[in-house]
């Protein structure tokens, strides 16, 4: 089935040729003598309502969403106010039908702005009604009893509006935050599927798909990356000295520490418990060492207050690994773990690299 879609049109094109046409039509009027008051209250009427609607449709840069429904609301208000006003200044048939318009006005209204506002302008709207309608009256151009029914017949048709204008903007309210709900799950979804719970650093599974990812790079493009492995030592003592949730807090805090030493082309993730996995991309390891020393410093350095204000400092091990071109990501992984296995066994609280 061929579609076709309606053309979108800049705002200020369309309202500047609806302007023309109205020009047009108040030409006739005007030269047919059909006008129910002068000529030039008539003119002036016109030219203020579209030279306001010019004004106010005029292309402002993008700003923010509030400013911009300020504006949708002040230019629908002026819409119908003037809409309205030159409405009821021209002969009956003629009125009725271009009073169809304000109330298009007030449905378009809903369409983008909140209940409160639409009410606001149905309400301007009626008053701009009644105003315009004894105006008439106080000239004399019209006839009481005929004003009274079709002023009852108009506010009968515009609450019928406000009525179907409040169903349709719940309708899109409900659209709106059900497309924010999206959004929001979708957002959280693939923060999970990365992100590791506790310490917002990367988890296991992403980390272990980066490094598939970079090992494909540094073979295609001989880019190196050195991975480091570390393990927080006698962490089974932090817990059991200060309590688990300052065993969490500590976890938190070293993972913030490694964030704030590798650049934001690297990567940490917590491999589970106490492990971390740091990814160093275009370093040797030899940067990874100093990467991993400055890490055993600042570590050092972490208070840990636990359950009875006890002070416990903290350390780390550190088993560095430069990929070697072709290996398996698996085995670049055991011969950092060797070699943080090296790093507890000589004491724990340093730095040990693996030999190639
Ligand atoms: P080592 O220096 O040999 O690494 O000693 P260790 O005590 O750190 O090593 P071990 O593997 O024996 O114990 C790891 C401990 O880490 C056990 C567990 O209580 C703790 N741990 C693991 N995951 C978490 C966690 O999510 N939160 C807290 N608070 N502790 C955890
Ligand atoms: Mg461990
Ligand atoms: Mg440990």
């Amino acid at each position: 089935m061929v579609m076709f879609d309606i053309p979108r049109l800049p705002r200020f094109a369309v309202v500047a040729g609806c302007a023309l046409v109205y020009m047009g039509f108040a030409w006739g009027l005007v030269s047919s003598g059909y006008l129910l008051v002068s000529t030039e209250l008539y003119l002036s009427l016109v030219a203020s309502w579209l030279g306001g609607m010019l004004v106010l449709s005029w292309p402002l840069p993008a700003s923010d969403v509030a400013s911009t429904m300020r504006r949708v609301f002040f230019r629908l208000l002026w819409f119908n106010l003037g809409g309205v006003a030159v409405a009821v200044l021209v002969p009956n048939e003629l009125r009725f039908l271009m009073l169809v318009v304000p109330l298009f006005g007030v449905l378009y209204a809903a369409l983008r702005l909140n209940g409160d506002r639409v009410l606001f302008i149905a309400a301007a709207t009626w008053l701009s009604y009644v105003a315009s309608t004894s105006a008439l009256l106080w000239l004399g151009s019209v006839e009481m009893r005929f004003e009274v029914l079709a002023g009852l017949a108009f506010s009968f048709l515009l609450a019928g509006m406000v009525y179907f204008a409040g169903d349709l903007e719940a309708l899109r309210r409900r659209a709106e935050s059900r497309q924010q709900y999206l959004e929001k799950s979708v957002e959280e979804l693939s923060g999970v599927a990365m992100r590791d719970e506790l310490t917002g650093v990367f988890n296991r599974r992403y980390i272990l798909e980066a490094l598939k990812r970079h090992k494909a790079l540094a073979d295609r493009d001989r880019l190196e990356f050195t991975v480091c492995y570390c393990d927080m030592d006698h962490f089974k003592r932090v817990n059991d000295q200060l309590g688990h949730a300052a065993g969490d807090r500590a976890l938190v805090q070293f993972a913030e520490l490694a964030v704030s030493l590798v650049r934001s082309m690297d990567y940490v993730a917590r491999l589970g418990g106490e492990e971390f996995l740091l990814v160093l991309v275009g370093a040797n390891e030899k940067v990874a060492e100093r990467v991993c020393e400055r890490l055993c410093d600042k570590t050092r350095e972490l208070v840990l207050e636990g359950r009875h204000a006890v002070v416990q400092r903290l350390s780390v091990s550190c088993g560095v690994a430069r990929y070697r071109l072709g290996e398996s990501t698996d085995d670049l992984l055991q011969r950092a773990d060797r070699a943080l296995y090296e790093a507890k066994r000589a004491g724990r609280d340093r730095v040990v690299t693996a030999g190639d």
